[in-house]
């Protein structure tokens, strides 16, 4: 166990939570979601993602459009320099419609086993690893599992008045406290960050 992970939820945090996104077509990066990624990485931090898809219990998509749709993240990302360690997803959902996943499982936050998973997988040190997400149960599932700090983030970085009080608005954010960069509006010209060319129409 050496490694630190930056746990990322995906919808909201990610990409903007649209509701069931299983398509590249329809995943638009959150602001800032890119560039915060590759600066967690550069700090050391395995990058995780650990997202529940209950899509696939509910009959919406299956299996693989979800995997070959991380297979076109992962390859947008590392185009942008960003490497992605693992993409843990649960597929499964109790009494959902499609029988195979309609089961109670240890994956599904707030359970921590996406987490448990990749850090026997990776060998990461949970207890100096970081969680990103935009839900109670993504923090709950950090607790369990033992991460050792996690934000809860605006979903898609968008404050809600009526929602939660989130730790910070986007994952921008919370990686600027975490690594203690200066804080800068989005986009500012005085980005102390790595230049960072050509991808911003997607990010
Ligand atoms: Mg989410
Ligand atoms: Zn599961």
């Amino acid at each position: 166990m050496t490694r630190p992970a930056a746990f990322l939820d995906r919808d909201g945090v990610i990409n903007l939570d649209r509701g069931y996104v299983h398509r590249w077509e329809d995943f638009e990066f959150v602001p800032g979601a890119v560039d915060a990624m590759r600066r967690l990485e550069a700090a050391g931090y395995a990058l995780v993602v650990v997202t529940n898809q209950s899509g696939v219990a509910r009959g919406l998509y299956g299996e693989r459009e979800l995997e070959l749709l991380g297979e076109q993240l992962r390859a947008h990302l590392a185009d942008a320099g960003v490497h992605l360690a693992a993409i843990e997803y649960c597929p499964h959902l109790p009494q959902a419609s499609v029988a195979a996943y309609a089961v109670a499982c240890d994956c599904r936050k707030p359970a921590p086993g996406m987490i448990l998973r990749a850090a026997r997988a990776l060998q990461l040190d949970l207890a100096r690893s970081v969680l990103f997400g935009d839900k109670q149960s993504d923090i709950e599932a950090a607790r369990r599992a033992g991460v050792g700090r996690s934000f809860l983030l605006a979903t898609d970085g968008v404050a809600d008045p009526t929602g939660e009080r989130p730790d910070h608005l986007a994952l921008a954010d919370a990686v600027d406290a975490l690594l203690g960069g200066t804080a800068r509006p989005h986009g500012s010209a005085a980005n102390a960050a790595p230049a960072f060319d050509g991808l911003s129409s997607r990010e």
